[in-house]
């Protein structure tokens, strides 16, 4: 994993994000789905055997992998049918740790440390 380059930009703890989300959901080739649905609920398209898919790890639904990732773009985090959060509440903890470690944003703590007064 790498992160070549680093922007000075306020928008790099979204892109961060979204790429730390990509990393955790898989995808698959359509064809390798057992039971899939027929359509995918961004485009209204129907899957072909050959794309390629994103299955959320959540609630397991699936999505082109390029709907998805355009819906990622749109700084989303929740599944576009039933809205349940792509990071379940139990990797929360530890993709927020990912999360400050990949961005290496200090003042992200800012708001959380103690201010120090009359000391
Ligand atoms: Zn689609
Ligand atoms: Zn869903």
């Amino acid at each position: 994993m790498s992160f070549p380059t680093r922007p000075e930009s306020h928008s790099e703890l979204h892109s961060v994000s979204a790429a730390l989300i990509r990393e955790l959901l898989p995808v698959v080739k359509f064809s390798e789905l057992i039971d899939p649905p027929e359509s995918c609920a961004v485009c209204l398209y129907e899957f072909d055997g050959e794309d390629e898919i994103r299955r959320l790890t959540n609630c397991r639904h699936i999505f082109h992998r390029s709907c998805l990732d355009r819906w990622m773009d749109h700084d989303q985090k929740t599944c576009p049918l039933c809205r349940t959060p792509f990071i379940p509440d139990d990797m929360q903890e530890s993709f927020n740790e990912r999360l400050w470690l990949a961005s290496g944003i200090s003042d992200f703590y800012g708001e959380y440390s103690p201010v120090a007064t009359g000391l």
